[in-house]
């Protein structure tokens, strides 16, 4: 059996074919345009990703997530889904009201009930969930200069499906679901990533697939808003397409887009990620070195560490680093190569965009030649 939705039931919050009407019913209702942090997660709640979420946070949920790293119901839970908008944004708007939300295109998409109306405290936020209040942290930074101070927690509802980073990738929990049954598998591991694949990625996925038991790999790639210096979402897209194509078996691996802003949240993030997966079926999940890390905000193994302190119900598999071996001749881990330092050659990200940035050609070690080709291209980051 595939893993149930976290909570017990999938969230659906999709009212796709009302449009007109709701509109209709609300033209007098004001419109806010959130923020693209917020734009992202509407779409994740409605459609289940963040089950059991039905909306945005009101004050209770947040201060438990904050204090407890659960919510009220006791269930675990990391990571805090609000929608922040500035006070001059929702003037005259009161709890009980509907509040249409609106696409930068200012194309209406959906709307929120609103129970509650609440002053952020930021800074509580940073240290708390980021373990930081200092603005070189991405989401610190959004959070002190682009989030507003006023939430507005309560039920969203969308009646448009609007086109995402993800493509035709853009799968929902109930589309994996049902793929994962046409193909017969039950036990799925989930595969987080946000960079082009290189080999030692490679490895940890074929290694997973190698666990007794195991049915399929589903690689979820986090596409959705850009930091400088990432990569942009279709050249993950094709790069990942082109690793399945050529060096996995295709049958036992499917791959998705996410498009939500990535948490750079290191353990907390990590079990964020590891419930929306329970939601898209996964019953294992991949914990390489350092997961959702930034600079050296968080210890190389402290998400392992937050699977022992709560239960998801979805298993981790747990990965120490890797790299290549010039002994062994091939990629191992810390785990199992007796190997010194001096005989492995380490992958990093950096390291690879500077090679690209210098035009070096990146060895076969390090990244498969047909992945190579589609960095090599250029144009391949944000700026
Ligand atoms: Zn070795």
């Amino acid at each position: 059996m595939l893993n149930s939705p976290y909570g017990g039931k999938l969230v659906n919050r999709e009212e796709f074919g009302k449009k007109e009407r709701y509109i209709e019913e609300a033209r007098e209702s004001p419109v806010i345009f959130p923020y693209i942090d917020f734009f992202y997660d509407s779409f994740k709640i409605s459609d289940g990703s963040y089950s059991p979420l039905e909306g945005f946070m009101d004050r209770n949920t947040l201060e438990t997530v904050l204090n407890e790293t659960r919510l009220p119901s006791g269930l675990p839970w990391s990571i805090p889904v609000i929608l922040a908008v500035k006070s001059d944004e929702i003037r005259g708007v009161k709890e009980g009201d509907r509040v249409i939300l609106g696409a930068h295109d200012r194309n209406p998409f959906g709307f929120i009930d609103i129970d509650e109306i609440y002053k952020v405290e930021k800074e509580k936020i940073a240290s708390k969930i980021y373990g930081t209040t200092d603005p070189v942290h991405p989401n610190v930074e959004d959070l002190e200069l682009r989030y507003g101070d006023t939430a507005l927690g309560g039920k969203v509802t969308i009646f448009e499906r609007l086109p995402m980073p993800g493509g035709s990738y853009e799968l929902s929990p109930a589309e994996t679901r049902a793929r994962f049954e046409s193909l017969g598998w039950k036990n799925v591991v989930a595969y987080q990533a946000r960079n082009p694949p290189h080999v030692a990625h490679e490895y940890l996925q074929k290694v997973s697939l190698e666990v007794p038991g195991i049915d399929g790999l589903f690689i979820h790639l986090v596409v959705g808003k850009l930091k400088k210096g990432d990569y942009k979402a279709s050249v993950i897209l094709d790069s990942y397409r082109a690793l399945i194509d050529n060096y996995h078996r295709r049958e036992r691996v499917l791959m998705g887009a996410l498009s939500i802003t990535m948490r750079y949240a290191g353990p907390k993030a990590a079990l964020f990620l590891a419930t929306i997966r329970r939601n898209y079926g996964a019953t294992h999940y991949i914990i390489g070195r350092d997961q959702a890390g930034v600079g050296n905000f968080y210890g190389p193994y402290d998400a392992h560490k937050m699977f022992d302190e709560f239960n998801i119900g979805i298993t981790p598999l747990k990965y120490t680093d890797t790299f290549y071996c010039r002994k062994c001749q091939g990629i191992t881990s810390e785990k199992v190569c007796p190997h010194d330092k001096s005989s492995r050659i380490m992958i990093s990200q950096t390291k690879i965009r500077e090679m690209l940035t210098r035009g070096e050609p990146i060895p076969g070690e390090i990244i498969r030649k047909e992945v190579a080709e589609i960095l090599s291209k250029g144009n391949v980051i944000a700026d």
